[in-house]
């Protein structure tokens, strides 16, 4: 997955444009900046690499779910449903509103499970946040049939996913606003950075205000702008969007590596009869950022990542033991350890979290294997290490 791993002359480039001219700032100084917008340029790039119509970009993944929530409207006392497996960004994103998040179980495709969205709804679910894990999609027909018959927004986490489509759209730009990460270790990387994507108007000219404290940025006055509402500072830097229109123009090359290594190492694994891999919904096409596969216990499980370790065959997790992914090593949100006080509406919207069985969650994360797939591995890397993987889960599954 992490572009990081091909990094080079068209990053240094870009960013020395900036440089150049010094002006790091995306708004303004339009004299000194020689007609150098990266993050405008960007933007336009991200339009089409997503086949979306408006594109704002942030300064984090965590900032694009805060700031696609507050665009359409989410805030105190709402509730908005969330899977149990994603990273922690996913409820820090929703609290910061002063949203209750709402956790329900994952399925086989790792992602949303339809029918616990369907039982968790109640007269103060706002939206349902869907987060493409690893590569790959929950359900999505199901899903947005469930959010358009309870009229809920449908937001896509789509972070992980970057290249994965679904029914031939890409991945985020299938609910009513998507949110996508270019931290250092996404497939796209610019250091820190993220994005909201929509093809609401509306949505948009929220997300663009409020991402840079309300300013309506009409006219090219800077001090003349006005503030329709109050909003924050979520912007990303001119020099960090250099950094990604860098990469987005790589991507095609990206995604072309990561889907042969991700293929070589399926197809390696597919042959041993006990291995499953997660559901793709029909129509799905995984990004290759990671492959995620089955087996048939916790105990096998356990001892495949313990044979990986001894084996040298880095970058395997299994989430169910992991306090960044899953929501049962996540005691800081269960107890509400907060550095300040919380609202009483969601102190109490959260109490929910210390009885809540996630056993069917517990059924695919304790069986599950997540291997990250790497842009820097040669074809004969891959093989060897897929020949290596396979030994190895075949070794456990005898003892
Ligand atoms: C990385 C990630 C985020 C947060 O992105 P940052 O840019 O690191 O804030 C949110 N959701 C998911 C699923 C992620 O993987």
């Amino acid at each position: 997955m992490p572009g990081f791993e091909l990094f080079g002359d068209a990053e240094k480039k870009q960013v020395n444009d900036v440089l150049d001219n010094g002006v790091l700032m995306r708004y303004g100084f339009d004299g000194m900046r020689k007609s150098h917008w990266k993050a405008k340029e960007l933007e336009k790039e991200l339009q089409s690499t997503f086949q979306s119509k408006h594109v704002q970009l942030v300064s984090s993944g965590t900032a694009a779910v805060s700031v696609a929530l507050a665009a359409a409207g989410v805030g105190a006392g709402d509730e908005v449903i969330m899977p149990s497996f994603t990273f922690v960004a996913s409820f820090e994103a929703i609290m910061l509103l002063g949203a209750i998040p709402i956790l329900v179980d994952v399925d086989d495709t790792l992602g949303l499970h339809p029918e616990s969205v369907e039982k968790a709804i109640t007269p103060k679910t706002k939206a349902i946040m869907v987060v493409q894990m690893c590569g790959s999609m929950a359900d999505m027909d199901t899903l947005q049939n469930i959010a358009s018959n309870h009229n809920l927004l449908l937001v896509e986490d789509a972070c992980q996913a970057i290249g994965g489509t679904y029914k031939g759209k890409p991945l985020g730009s299938i609910g009513d606003l998507g949110c996508f990460s270019f931290d250092f270790v996404k497939t796209i990387t610019c250091g820190e950075g993220g994005a909201v994507i929509t093809n609401n108007k509306d949505y948009y000219i929220n997300a663009d205000h409020y991402s840079d404290h309300g300013h309506d940025h009409i006219g090219n006055d800077r001090g003349a702008e006005t503030h329709p509402f109050l909003g924050y500072n979520f912007r990303i830097s001119e020099l960090h969007a250099a950094v990604g229109l860098a990469q987005v123009k790589r991507l095609p090359e990206f995604l072309t590596i990561q889907k042969r290594n991700f293929s070589i190492i399926r197809d390696a694994l597919s042959e041993i009869p006990e291995v499953t891999f997660r559901t793709v919904p029909e129509g799905g096409l995984e990004s290759g950022a990671f492959l995620n596969f089955f087996l048939p216990d916790l105990e096998t499980t356990r001892k495949v990542i313990e044979g990986f370790k001894v084996g040298g065959v880095d970058a395997c997790w299994n989430y169910y033991d992991n306090n960044w992914h899953y929501i049962r090593k996540w005691n800081h949100l269960k107890e509400l350890k907060s550095l300040f006080p919380i609202s009483k509406e969601v102190t109490e919207g959260l109490k929910y979290l210390k009885t809540k069985s996630f056993e069917q969650s517990d059924h695919y994360i304790g069986r599950n294997i997540s291997c990250l797939i790497k842009l820097s591995w040669s074809e004969t890397e891959v093989k060897a290490r897929a020949n290596k993987m396979a030994e190895i889960i075949k070794a456990a599954l005898k003892s």
